[in-house]
C-alpha cells in the first residue's frame, strides 16, 4: 500500500531532478491530493447515508443494455465507445465517465443509487469508498450540490469538440429535433427544462436557462426525447 503523500513526493522529487515534466507532475499530484483525497475525505465527511441522496427526484431504471453493458445495442458513437470500454475493459477514462456516460444517464434521470452500484460493480477502479461522491455528488447532483457547485452535462457540441466520434455518428451533434438529433443535444434541452427552476437560481447555469427560453421548437425537442427509445 502507498501512501498518497509518498505518491505525490515521489513525483515531485522526479520533477525537481528534471526526470518527469511539469505538465505531467502537476497532473499527477493534482488528481492524487486534489480529487482522490478530496473524494477519500468526503466520504467519512458525509457518511453512510450520502448514498441514499436523490435530490433531482431520478427515478428512472437504467435499461437492460446499459445494465448488461450491451453495447451493440447503442448508435451513438460516442456512448456505444464509452459502454464497450467498460464491457472489454472495466474502464473508460474520466471526462467519458463524466461528460458521455454521466452526462447521459443525468439527462435521462437514471436512479442515482442504481447508477454508484453499476459503476462500483462494472469498473475494475470501482472501489466502495470512491463511487457515491464520484456519482451522486460530481456526476449526478443528486446532493443537491453539496460537492460540485452544479450540475455537469451538455450538448453534443461538446463531446464533437472532445472526441473524434461525431463524425462517424448516425446522429449529427448540431441536431436537437429530427430523426438524426444528437440525443445529448436534444437530451440537454430536455434536461434544462425538466430542472429550469433549479437552474435559473444557479449563476454558473442560468444562461443555460435563457438560452432554452429563446428556442423556437422546444415543445417539439421535449416531446420527441420523452419518446425516444434509440441512443
Ligand atoms: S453526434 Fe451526438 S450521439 Fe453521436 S457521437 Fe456525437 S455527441 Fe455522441
Amino acid at each position: 500500500m502507498l501512501h498518497p503523500l509518498d505518491a505525490v513526493e515521489a513525483a515531485e522529487r522526479a520533477y525537481r531532478e528534471n526526470r518527469a515534466p511539469l505538465a505531467a507532475v502537476e497532473g499527477f499530484i493534482r488528481q492524487i491530493l486534489g480529487w482522490r483525497e478530496y473524494m477519500w475525505h468526503l466520504y467519512w465527511h458525509f457518511g453512510p447515508e450520502y448514498p441514499a441522496n436523490n435530490q433531482l427526484s431520478a427515478r428512472t431504471t437504467l435499461p437492460s443494455w446499459w445494465a448488461d453493458l450491451d453495447a451493440d445495442a447503442v448508435t451513438a458513437r460516442c456512448l456505444r465507445d464509452a459502454l464497450e470500454g467498460v464491457r472489454d475493459r472495466g474502464w473508460t477514462h474520466h471526462i467519458q465517465r463524466l461528460m458521455v456516460l454521466g452526462s447521459h444517464a443525468l439527462q435521462r434521470g437514471y436512479r442515482p443509487d442504481q447508477l454508484t452500484e453499476w459503476f462500483a460493480t462494472a469498473y475494475v477502479d470501482g472501489f466502495r469508498w470512491v463511487m457515491p461522491t464520484n456519482v451522486i455528488g460530481m456526476s449526478q447532483h443528486a446532493d443537491g450540490g453539496l460537492l460540485a457547485t452544479k450540475p455537469y452535462t451538455s450538448a453534443g457540441a461538446y463531446i464533437n469538440k472532445m472526441s473524434d466520434h461525431c463524425g462517424d455518428c448516425d446522429f449529427d451533434p448540431k441536431k436537437r429535433l429530427g430523426e438524426d438529433a444528437c440525443p445529448f443535444t436534444a437530451g440537454y434541452w430536455a434536461f434544462t427544462h425538466r430542472h429550469r427552476n433549479l437552474l435559473a437560481r444557479n449563476h454558473r447555469t442560468r444562461r443555460a436557462v435563457s438560452s432554452m427560453d429563446r428556442l423556437g421548437d422546444l415543445e417539439a425537442v421535449i416531446e420527441q426525447e420523452s419518446a425516444r427509445d434509440r441512443f
